[in-house]
């Protein structure tokens, strides 16, 4: 995805739209996913000292529903870092959501069956879509609820795991990803990887990649 952070009063406001296009694009799921990925991206306290005050970092992104054509549309005339393109659909052939064909990709194709809005993996696409890879790291026990950005397969303490009476990495012993968390390291790494135009941080591309039905990569037109 990608994004814009504007130094506004005492904040930095890092500012998204994401249009939804395909099958399953309507109002109701816009709403759940924009809900999704502010409380999400909104619930570590992270503030940046800059000469003579404090920034506290805040998240606005907005979420739409159009047709197809308009996103085609939209996609020919995008100029801007704040825009961002997902199609929603049942089946893709990577047989999972995605952003692009890389990280900070603006252009995505997610599936309605990762309970879009409910499950963490909308703020979690959001963030490759910032630029944010997996961790390295795969193992979380001990530190409290895992990072946004963990993948599937990830092990952490028996509370977070799809059975918490499963033995660590068995099955049903590893990460239930509605338990995932934003954690501050990672807004942080978001910023860090922003470039600094003019005073405001750019975030990611703009790719404007438009996916067919399926998630194959298509001409716009
Ligand atoms: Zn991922």
């Amino acid at each position: 995805m990608s994004a814009i952070g504007y130094i506004e009063e005492d904040e930095i406001r890092v500012k998204a739209r994401i249009f939804l296009y395909g099958k399953y694009a309507d109002a109701p799921l816009a709403a759940d996913i924009e809900a999704e990925i502010n409380r999400m991206w909104n619930q570590p306290l992270v503030v940046i000292p800059v000469p003579d005050r404090y920034l506290k970092v805040r998240f606005q992104v907005r979420v739409e529903a159009i047709t197809v054509e308009e996103a085609k549309q939209k996609m020919r005339e995008n100029r801007s870092h704040e825009v961002n393109f997902v199609r929603v659909e049942d089946a893709n052939i990577v047989e999972r959501s995605m952003m692009g064909m890389g990280l900070g990709q603006n252009s995505g194709h997610w599936l309605i069956t990762d309970q879009l809005g409910q499950s963490t993996t909308a703020a979690h696409e959001f963030g490759h879509a910032l630029g944010l890879p997996h961790p390295r790291q795969l193992d979380y026990r001990g530190t409290g609820y895992p990072p946004l950005m963990a993948p599937r397969g990830t092990l952490v303490d028996a509370i977070f795991q799809w059975n918490p009476l499963a033995e660590p990495g068995a099955f049903g012993g590893t990460m239930k990803p509605v338990h995932r968390r934003v954690r501050q390291e990672e807004i942080m790494e978001v910023l860090a990887r922003a470039v600094q135009v003019e005073g405001n941080f750019i975030i990611g591309e703009i790719s404007n990649l438009y996916f067919d039905e399926m998630g194959n990569l298509a001409e716009p037109v």
